[in-house]
């Protein structure tokens, strides 16, 4: 019988696992960091708020997790309009499968990890404990535990377990990894209202050119398609694509939408619902949201830890919306023409 069982270790559950550093602590991931094995599909930038919150942590990144090149400003592509505009960025551009295993590491040993771990099914016993039932190395085994922490990203099986009936906006990721040919290697933020209400991106990684977009689930893969046709006619190269991968995220769109949990139940970070609307960053919440849920725990379940909880994420949860009345201004497309159109914050390019 563990006190805490932890589901996914992304930043959220690694966070909350090394803070807790108790032998009463399981985590279950399915990643092996293997050849072939699960990869989270993402942007890999360190926006300023994960630099801070690794700042609080007093952690500074090994240098084997950053990629060539790192990149000072963001060229934005309005296809509505035309438009184009460069604005200084504070990114750290990072190898997001070497910065999850990095944050890995940081687990104490008291903790006990299971990697490989697939977490199938969540029920709640007749005694309010939890049965946790995964599959690893081909072998279902089951784990039993007090408290159950959803760290298990945008598709939480613990969410839609013990919360079926809520609904968070959701898009589908789509991205694609090609071989880097452009002269001078970019990044770029492109909205397109024709394909998605939300936006697409280009970064390039240590040889390799990126690029992704969160779209409508209906015909998402169509869209990613006619985007690339699209910006091909603004000078993007991608050739054969080597990776294609594909993934839920999740963009609230209200302060409804966040969902952190009761009776014995967290959820922490994507899980739940913690990440920004406007521009889909999320794993400053998800290290700020593990941070708060150590803090909140107690020695025995009680209602008062989810109480805790829910008072310590206040702060990020007002920040997170807050960022929804941001939103027009990029996302509606006469507001952002006339904001492109202005050159508010903009950087001229000097070649
Ligand atoms: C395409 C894309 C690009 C993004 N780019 C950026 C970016 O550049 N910068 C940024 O800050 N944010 C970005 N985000 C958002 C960011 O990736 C997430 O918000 C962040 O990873 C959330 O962290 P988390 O720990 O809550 O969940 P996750 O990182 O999703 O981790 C969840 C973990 O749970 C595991 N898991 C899930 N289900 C199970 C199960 N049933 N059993 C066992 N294990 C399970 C997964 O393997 C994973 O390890 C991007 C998202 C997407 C989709």
């Amino acid at each position: 019988m563990f006190e805490v069982a932890i589901i996914g270790l992304g930043p959220a559950g690694s966070t909350l696992a090394r803070l807790l550093n108790n032998p009463d602590v399981l985590c279950l991931d399915n990643k092996t960091f293997q050849p072939g094995g699960f990869e989270k599909p993402c942007g890999g930038l360190l926006a300023p708020d994960a630099q801070k919150a690794l700042a609080r942590f007093d952690l500074t990144l090994p240098k084997s997790v950053l990629v060539d090149p790192q990149l000072f400003a963001v060229r934005t592509l309005d296809l509505a309009s035309g438009l184009t505009r460069h604005y200084q960025r504070f990114y750290i551009n990072m190898d997001r499968q070497k910065f999850d295993r990095w944050l890995q590491t940081l687990i104490p040993a008291a903790v006990t990890v299971q990697h490989g771990a697939q977490v199938t099914r969540l029920a709640r016993r007749p005694d309010g404990c939890f049965e946790i039932i995964y599959r690893q190395g081909g072998q279902e085994h089951t784990a039993l535990a007090r408290r159950v922490v959803g760290a298990d990203g945008a598709d939480s099986l613990v969410r839609r377990t013990f919360f079926p009936r809520h609904r968070v906006r959701s898009y589908v990721a789509v991205q694609q990894w090609f071989a880097e040919t452009h002269t001078s290697p970019f990044y770029s933020c492109i909205f397109d209202p024709r394909e998605t209400d939300c936006y697409s991106w280009s970064v390039s990684k240590d040889g390799y050119f990126i690029f992704g977009g969160a779209y409508p689930a209906a015909d998402c893969r169509a869209r990613f398609e006619r985007q690339k046709k699209a910006l091909e006619q603004r000078g993007f190269r991608f050739g054969a694509p080597l990776k294609t991968e594909a993934c839920r995220v999740l963009r609230p769109a209200g302060w409804k939408d966040f969902c952190l949990g009761k009776n014995g139940v967290f959820l922490i970070g994507e899980a739940a619902g913690l990440i920004s609307p406007s521009s889909l960053e999320g794993i400053s919440s998800a290290m700020i949201s593990a941070q708060k849920l150590a803090a909140a725990l107690g020695t025995a379940p009680s209602a008062a830890e989810h109480r805790r909880y829910a008072r310590g994420t206040r702060g990020l949860r007002l920040k997170l919306w807050s960022k929804l009345i941001k939103c027009p201004f990029m996302y509606q497309p006469f507001l952002r023409r006339c904001v492109m159109q202005s050159g508010l914050a903009s950087i001229s390019i000097i070649h």
